[in-house]
C-alpha cells in the first residue's frame, strides 16, 4: 500500500480520564495508521483501551497527548469526509421515537429537527440493502430484534457517507446466527462502497472473519500489530498467545492451550506494573520485564511487530482453523 493511501494515521496518542491522583490513563502512546479500503481490528480484553482509542478516534473524547492525522477531506473520498461511529448497543445510538426511515435519513439532513419526507426513498432503499423490508420502515427502533436494530445503524453510517467506519463492538450484542450475518453484511457494504473500518472487539472469531490487520491492546498500549492470519496462526506477544488460549471456538493444540492461558486478573490501570505491563501476568516473565517497557519492533516481518523482550514468533501456539 502506498502512504498516500493512508486515510487515518494515530501518532503516541494517550487518552486520559480524571483529574490529579485519580487520572487513568486509558490510551497510552498508542500509534498505528490505517490505509483505505482495509480493516483494522483492535482488540483486547475490557479495560484495554480499545474503545477509548475509538472514541477519541470519533471526537467523543479529548487527547492528553499524541496526534489524530486524517485524510478524510480530501477528493479522493467523495462528499462524506467523516467518520462514522455504529455503537455495540444499538438502541442508544438510535432516536427511539423516530420511525426507521428517518432515523437512516438523519445524518442526511443534518441540524433539522423534523426529517423531511422527501428523504424517505432513498431511506427505505439503504434500509432494503441492509436487509430490512420496506414494511419495517415505520416502526420505531424500539419495535424491532437487535439484529433489526443493529442493521438500521448500518444503514445510518451508510447514509452519513463517511468513509471511515468505526465499529464498537457491533456484534457484540446479538445472538451467535445474528453475528455472523451482519459481520458478512458489513464486508460487502465495505467492498461495494469502498469504506474503511476500525473494528473494535474482544472477539478473535469476529476478527478473524472480517479484518485485514490486527492490533492488540493491553492496559492501554498495543502489544502486538499484524496482518490478521500472521497474529493469529504465529501469535509472538505471550498475552495475544493468552488471548488465542482463551478462545473456545478457536482451535489450538491442547498442550499449548495449557501453557498459555493467562493467569491473575487485569493490574489496576491507575497504576500499572512498571516495565512491561503485562509482567505480572506473564509466564516468561524475567527481571528486565519489571524495569525496562518493551518498544513494539518488527517480529517475523516489518508488518508484523509485538512489544516483547521475548520477541521470537511463537507458532506452537498457532490456531488452525482460520477462514480463508
Ligand atoms: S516483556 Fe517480559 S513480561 Fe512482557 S510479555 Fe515479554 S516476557 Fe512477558
Amino acid at each position: 500500500m502506498r502512504n498516500t493511501d493512508i486515510i487515518v494515521d494515530v501518532r503516541n496518542l494517550a487518552v486520559e480520564y480524571g483529574r490529579g491522583r485519580k487520572t487513568l490513563r486509558a490510551v497510552d502512546d498508542v500509534s498505528f495508521s490505517v490505509h483505505r479500503g482495509e480493516t483494522l481490528a483492535i482488540i483486547g480484553e475490557s479495560g484495554s483501551g480499545k474503545s477509548s482509542t475509538a472514541h477519541a478516534l470519533a471526537g467523543l473524547v479529548g487527547t492528553a497527548a499524541g496526534s489524530i492525522t486524517t485524510n478524510l477531506d480530501s477528493p479522493a473520498f467523495g462528499k462524506g469526509g467523516s467518520s462514522h461511529l455504529i455503537f455495540q448497543n444499538p438502541t442508544s445510538a438510535l432516536n427511539t421515537r423516530m420511525a426507521s426511515w428517518a432515523c437512516v435519513a438523519e445524518p442526511m439532513a443534518p441540524g433539522r429537527v423534523r426529517i423531511p419526507q422527501s428523504l424517505r426513498p432513498k431511506a427505505v432503499e439503504l434500509l432494503r440493502r441492509v436487509g430490512l423490508g420496506a414494511e419495517l420502515a415505520d416502526r420505531l427502533p424500539t419495535q424491532l430484534s437487535g439484529g433489526q436494530r443493529q442493521r438500521v445503524t448500518i444503514a445510518r453510517a451508510l447514509a452519513s457517507k463517511a468513509p471511515l467506519i468505526l465499529c464498537d463492538e457491533p456484534v457484540a450484542s446479538l445472538d451467535v446466527s445474528l453475528q455472523e450475518e451482519v459481520l458478512q453484511l458489513l464486508a460487502e457494504l465495505r467492498d461495494e462502497h469502498d469504506l474503511t473500518y476500525i473494528f473494535i472487539s474482544h472477539d478473535l472469531g469476529s476478527v478473524a472473519r472480517i479484518a485485514d490487520r490486527v492490533a492488540v491492546m493491553y492496559l492501554g498500549r498495543i502489544v502486538e500489530i499484524g496482518p490478521v492470519a500472521t497474529v493469529l496462526r504465529t501469535p509472538s506477544h505471550p498475552y495475544t498467545q493468552a488471548l488465542l488460549a482463551a478462545a473456545p471456538h478457536i482451535e489450538l493444540e491442547r498442550r499449548s492451550r495449557r501453557k498459555a492461558l493467562v493467569r491473575g486478573e487485569l493490574p489496576d490501570p491507575r497504576n500499572p506494573p512498571s516495565g512491561c505491563r503485562f509482567r505480572t501476568r506473564c509466564p516468561f516473565a524475567m527481571d528486565r520485564c519489571a524495569s525496562e517497557s518493551p518498544a513494539l519492533r518488527a517480529a517475523s516481518n516489518s508488518a508484523h511487530s509485538s512489544a516483547c523482550h521475548l520477541s521470537s514468533p511463537a507458532t506452537s501456539t498457532g490456531i488452525s482453523n482460520l477462514p480463508q
